[in-house]
C-alpha cells in the first residue's frame, strides 16, 4: 500500500522533531516537538499545523523531551482530540515538562509585554499552562512490548532505547496481502553502557527507518567522565569552597545523584552535603523512583540490596524557595545540583551570583552550553557575567566534562545498525545538523551499501509500507 511520510520538523536541524505518516486512510504524527535555539526556528512553532490537526488518527510519542513532545499543546489547542500513545514513564515525565513549558511561553509574554518588544499587542504565550494540562488528558500509556493495534493491519510497539526514562523507537509494522512490512522511528539512541538505563534495544526485519543523527560526525571522548568528576569534587572540596552544577532537571541531574551516591560509596569522594534545587528535578526524582523497572540489571540489582539508588549519605532536598536561599549560608563541604542546565533561567542563577564570585568555589558544567547563554559565557571564560541588572565577577574555578551524553555517537549508531539482520530498504536522517547528517549518510553507505536520504523541512517520500 502506497503510504506517504513527511518531515515536518527536525530536518537539517536537532530541534522540532514531527514526523506524518498518511496511509489511504488514517493520519498518524510520530513526535510532536518544539522548534528550538535560533530565532528562525522558534518562529516555526507559530506557524499553523500543515493539515487540520483534527483529521490526525493518534499522535505516538517516542520520549519526553521537548523537542520531541513540546508542541501537544498547540497541537491539541488548535483541534487535535485524539489520542497521545506513549510509554508509561514518558506519560509522566510530560507531566512535568510540558505544564513547565507553558510555564515558561507565558513568563516570555509577560517579559515582552512588559518591555514592549513584541510586534504584538498584546504579547501571547504559544500556549498556556491549562492547554498543557488539558493536552495531558489525552495521553494512553503503552508498556514497552505491547502491541498497540493502530488499524486491523497495523500494529505500533516502543522499545527502550536506554536515551532517558522511557525513551523508546517506535516500531510499527503493517501486515500487506503480499507480506508484511516494518517502519521504525528511532527516536533518540543512547550509550551502550549507560549507569542507570539499559542499553538500545535491537529492531529487526526494519523496510524503512527514519534515524536520527545529532552525533553523526562526533566520537565520545574515550577517558571515562566519572574519573574527570572525581577529581573535580576533590579538588574542589581541598580547596574549600562548595561545587556548583548545573544540571538538566529531567534525567541529567538523577543520573548525576545515581553516580555520586557509588563514588561515595566506593570512598573516592568525601561524603559531601548534596543540595537538589530544582522542583522539577524533585518530580522527576520520584519518578525515577517509581520506574526501577525501566533501569538496566546492574541497577535493579542494587535496588533489589536494598540501596537507594539516588540518595547519597547527607542528600538535602529544596522543595520551596525559602529551602533554596537557606543553601546560600552553606560555605563549604557542599555539592549544588541546580537547574537550569544552561543557567538560562531558574535556581541556578542566584546560586552563580551568589558563588561566581569567591575563587574557592568550582562552577562544573556536565551538559551542552549553547552559545549565547550564561553557560557558554562562563565557560569561555567571561570575567563577569550580566544577572538581574548586576555584573556579576566570575573568580571561581570553571570546570567542563562533557562525556555524560545521553546520546550515541555515529559508532555506536553503526554498531547499533549492524546489529540489523538485513538491509532496509530506505533509511532518512533527521534530527541532525546538516553536517552531521551528511557525515553520518556517507558512513552508512560506504559501511553497508544502504541507501540513504537526508531530508529536508516539509519533504514528503511514498513508501510501500
Ligand atoms: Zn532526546
Amino acid at each position: 500500500m502506497t503510504t506517504r511520510l513527511t518531515f515536518l520538523g527536525a530536518a537539517g536541524t536537532v530541534t522540532g522533531s514531527r514526523n506524518l505518516l498518511e496511509t489511504r486512510d488514517r493520519k498518524w504524527l510520530i513526535d510532536c516537538g518544539l522548534f528550538q535555539g535560533r530565532k528562525d526556528l522558534r518562529l516555526k512553532n507559530w506557524e499553523p499545523f500543515p493539515i487540520d490537526p483534527a483529521e490526525l488518527d493518534a499522535v505516538l510519542l517516542t520520549h519526553a523531551h521537548i523537542d520531541h513532545s513540546g508542541w501537544l499543546p498547540k497541537l491539541c489547542a488548535t483541534g487535535y482530540e485524539g489520542p497521545v500513545y506513549a510509554s508509561p514513564a514518558t506519560v509522566e515525565l510530560c507531566g512535568v515538562l510540558l505544564p513547565d513549558t507553558a510555564h515558561l511561553q507565558e513568563e516570555e509574554a509577560r517579559w515582552a509585554n512588559k518591555r514592549g518588544y513584541s510586534r504584538h499587542k498584546p504579547a501571547l504565550p504559544l500556549f498556556s499552562t491549562p492547554d498543557a494540562e488539558r493536552c495531558l488528558r489525552q495521553f494512553q500509556p503503552v508498556q514497552f512490548g505491547d502491541h498497540l493495534a493502530l488499524t486491523e493491519d497495523v500494529r505500533a510497539e516502543f522499545r527502550d532505547t536506554g536515551h532517558i526514562l522511557g525513551a523508546g523507537f517506535l516500531d510499527l509494522k503493517a501486515q500487506r496481502i503480499n507480506g508484511s512490512r516494518k517502519l521504525v522511528f528511532s527516536g533518540d539512541i543512547g550509550r551502550p553502557v549507560d549507569p542507570l538505563l539499559r542499553a538500545p534495544s535491537q529492531a529487526y526485519n526494519v523496510d524503512y527507518l527514519v534515524l536520527e543523527s545529532t552525533y553523526g560526525n562526533r566520537l565520545h571522548d574515550d577517558t571515562n567522565p566519572v574519573d574527570d568528576l572525581v577529581r573535580v569534587i576533590n579538588e574542589s572540596h581541598q580547596r574549600g569552597g562548595v561545587l556548583v552544577i548545573p544540571a538538566f532537571a529531567v534525567g541529567r541531574t538523577q543520573t548525576l545523584l545515581f553516580i555520586l551516591r557509588e563514588l561515595e560509596q566506593k570512598g573516592v569522594i568525601p561524603p559531601l552535603r548534596v543540595f537538589v534545587d530544582s522542583p522539577m528535578a524533585l518530580e522527576a526524582l520520584q519518578i525515577h523512583n517509581r520506574r526501577i523497572a525501566d533501569f538496566n540489571l546492574q541497577a535493579r540489582k542494587l535496588h533489589l540490596a536494598g540501596v537507594d539508588l539516588f540518595k547519597t549519605g547527607k542528600l538535602k532536598l529544596c522543595p520551596k524557595r525559602e529551602d533554596s536561599m537557606a543553601v546560600n549560608g552553606v560555605e563549604s563541604g557542599a555539592i549544588i545540583l541546580s537547574a537550569s542546565g544552561m543557567a538560562a533561567g531558574g535556581r541556578i542563577l542566584h546560586h552563580l551570583m551568589e558563588r561566581l564570585p569567591d575563587e574557592r568555589n568550582t562552577i562544573l558544567f556536565i551538559g551542552y552550553q549553547a552559545e549565547g547563554t550564561r553557560g557558554r559565557q562562563i565557560q569561555d571564560g567571561k570575567e563577569s557575567i550580566r544577572m538581574f541588572g548586576t555584573d556579576v565577577p566570575v573568580r571561581a574555578k570553571v570546570e567542563s566534562i562533557s562525556g555524560f551524553s545521553g546520546h550515541a555517537d555515529y559508532l555506536e549508531l553503526m554498531a547499533w545498525l549492524l546489529g540489523f539482520n538485513r538491509a532496509p530498504r530506505r533509511v532518512f536522517l533527521t534530527h541532525g545538523e546538516p553536517e552531521a547528517a551528511h557525515s553520518l549518510k556517507q558512513k552508512i553507505e560506504q559501511q553497508f551499501g544502504w541507501d540513504v536520504t537526508v531530508p529536508a523541512q516539509g519533504d514528503s517520500y511514498i513508501l510501500d509500507f
